[in-house]
């Protein structure tokens, strides 16, 4: 573990997340405090800040911290601002409102530049329940035999979220996600192929980056074929060793690594609200293993 000075650092689990303490996020950080939040970030790959009483723009200036901040073009925007999103359940409304609430996922993996991290503040959330849960992929991947790890090592998958307003129009009204209605993205940039393990361009360290959602198949497979091995990849991401699981509070705010974990919202709670805000930072292409020993 990192030596940490400025900050305080509360592991969640034994495999992922930690809670970050010592921090005002409203006020400029000092190159030693970034430093080390940055590297709490990339050794727990999800970080917890609790008490975080942000405007926009502050919350913005923080996500700046990690990279550029990207659109999405399917999340709906917060309050009209463009660089923010928002995930709201109403306490009347039913769990599906809100996308991917049923599995482990990455978020927009379609994209040719998928995010690097999501950096989300709680403003409303439930007395109890509504976690957000997280797994580590890398350790989904060091996990698999050797053969497994050799197989799935040369494999590209082709993402893809052209469909989902049509899709999302089939459904009756009830059943419907809340999506984003429009957006400046091109049909182009809605499909992607990626590799199936993600290696981190710095470390080189490899991670398992194929789950469900926008998944179409494995490229040169058929989709009867793809969607086996993913399933199987899939459970493996269920297993509660590779987790942790953040309480939200209002003000808690989470940052949390969109290309080396999975997360899920937990809608174990019914007839409360919970808001959600966030702002997306873009991360890079994503590299496989073939990129990483081409660059040598
Ligand atoms: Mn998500």
């Amino acid at each position: 573990m990192p030596a940490f000075r400025r900050i305080t650092v509360d592991p969640l689990s034994g495999a992922c997340g930690a809670e970050i303490g010592g921090v005002d996020l409203s006020r400029p950080l000092d190159t030693e405090t970034t430093a080390e939040i940055m590297a709490a970030f990339q050794q727990f790959l999800v970080i917890v800040l609790r008490n975080q009483d942000l405007t926009p723009d502050q919350h913005k200036a923080f996500s700046r911290l990690f990279g550029e901040l990207t659109e999405l073009p399917q999340a709906p925007t917060y309050n009209g601002d463009r660089e923010m999103q928002e995930v709201r359940r109403e306490a009347d409304e039913p769990v599906n409102v809100v996308p991917s609430f049923e599995h482990f996922h990455t978020d927009s993996p379609f994209l040719p530049q998928p995010p690097k991290c999501i950096v989300m503040r709680a403003l409303d959330c439930p007395q109890w329940g509504g976690d957000t849960a997280f797994s580590n992929a890398y350790l989904v991947y060091e996990n698999l035999s050797e053969g497994l790890r050799t197989l799935v090592d040369g494999l590209q998958i082709v993402y893809s979220g052209k469909d989902i307003w049509r899709k999302n129009e089939s459904l009756p009204p009830e059943k419907r996600l809340r999506l984003r209605e429009t957006h400046g993205f091109s049909e182009d940039q809605l499909e992607s192929i990626h590799p199936a393990v993600r290696v981190h361009p710095e470390t080189g360290r490899r991670a398992i980056f194929a789950n469900t959602a926008y998944f179409k198949r494995f490229v040169g497979w058929t989709e009867e074929e793809s969607r086996a091995l993913l399933d199987y990849l899939q459970s493996q991401a269920q297993q509660l060793h590779y987790h942790c699981r953040v309480k939200w509070q209002r003000d808690t705010l989470i940052v949390w690594d969109n290309r080396f974990t999975l997360h899920r919202g937990v809608h174990d709670f019914i007839y409360e609200r919970r808001h959600l805000i966030r702002t997306t930072v873009m991360g890079e292409r994503p590299l496989g293993p073939a990129d990483w020993k081409r660059a040598g």
